[in-house]
């Protein structure tokens, strides 16, 4: 059986895409997950040790790491656990987006902290989890947008809302409530890239935190790529 590891749109595509025998692991982040018509689990293995401890009960005999490029733990551990226990590792990985002449590319949301000058009124589009970071820049206002609920940490506004976004929408929304600065990480992909077009457009600076470093692997951009490795396994 194939383990695909999920929580993004390619995982989900994927494995609507696929008829071998596969499960996908979602980490149960989010209470309000579309429902799937594909076999799930859900919930952490417990580090690499519950990984590999998954990996040999389950008889998986291959792993495609599908996870968000910032979801850095568990695909350091995913690729550990698959060297580790000796099966074959595919990292499924969306390009990234390509800079715009309004960029400030920074390496952490720390840094991305950092850079807002007193006064901003930063629009912040990095998760729900990630904002500890920016609950010390009481000197600037928040608007900011996730699927699940936030801690309460940040002064101003919260919208929840699920991709896609379009050009129109996400320039509206930076004019309604006068959006300084726009805080990304380099997801890729083009549900979520309308903001920066819009932010390009509107003159608005991006702080754009850049991917973090995991181990090198084999990795394909796209989903048809990964689904032929899977059936290449499979046979
Ligand atoms: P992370 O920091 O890399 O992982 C933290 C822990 O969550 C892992 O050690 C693992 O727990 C568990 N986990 C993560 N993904 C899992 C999966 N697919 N199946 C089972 N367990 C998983 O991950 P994260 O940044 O919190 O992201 C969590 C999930 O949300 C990921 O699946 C990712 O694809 C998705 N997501 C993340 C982002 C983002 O910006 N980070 C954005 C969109 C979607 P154990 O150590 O106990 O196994």
């Amino acid at each position: 059986m194939i383990l695909i590891l999920g929580g993004t749109t390619e995982a989900d595509k994927l494995a609507s895409t696929l008829t071998d025998d596969f499960i996908v692991s979602l980490a149960g982040v989010t209470n309000t997950a579309p429902s799937r018509s594909y076999r799930t689990r859900i919930g952490g293995f417990g580090g690499v040790d519950g990984l590999q401890k998954y990996i040999r009960s389950q008889n998986i005999t291959a792993l495609v790491d599908a996870t968000h490029p910032f979801a850095a733990q568990i695909s350091q551990n995913a690729h550990q656990a698959a060297t580790a226990t000796n099966i074959p590792y595919l990292r499924l990985e969306r390009p990234k987006w390509t800079p715009q002449e309004n960029w400030i590319t920074v390496a952490t949301l720390a840094e991305a902290a950092d850079k807002l000058p007193a006064n901003a009124r930063a629009f912040l589009t990095i998760g729900s989890q990630h904002l500890t970071p920016f609950a010390g820049r009481k000197d600037v206002w928040f608007l900011t947008r996730s699927i699940e609920p936030a801690p309460a940490c940040l002064e101003g506004i919260e919208i929840l809302q699920r991709p896609p976004f379009t050009l129109e929408a996400e320039k509206s929304l930076m004019q309604l409530h006068k959006i300084t600065h726009l805080v990304s990480k380099n997801a890729g992909g083009a549900q979520t890239c309308a903001k920066l077009d819009a932010a390009l457009m509107l003159g608005i600076p991006t702080i754009m935190v850049s991917r973090p470093i995991l181990p090198l692997a084999d990795t394909v951009k796209t989903i048809e790529d990964a689904a032929n490795w899977i059936r290449l396994k499979g046979e």
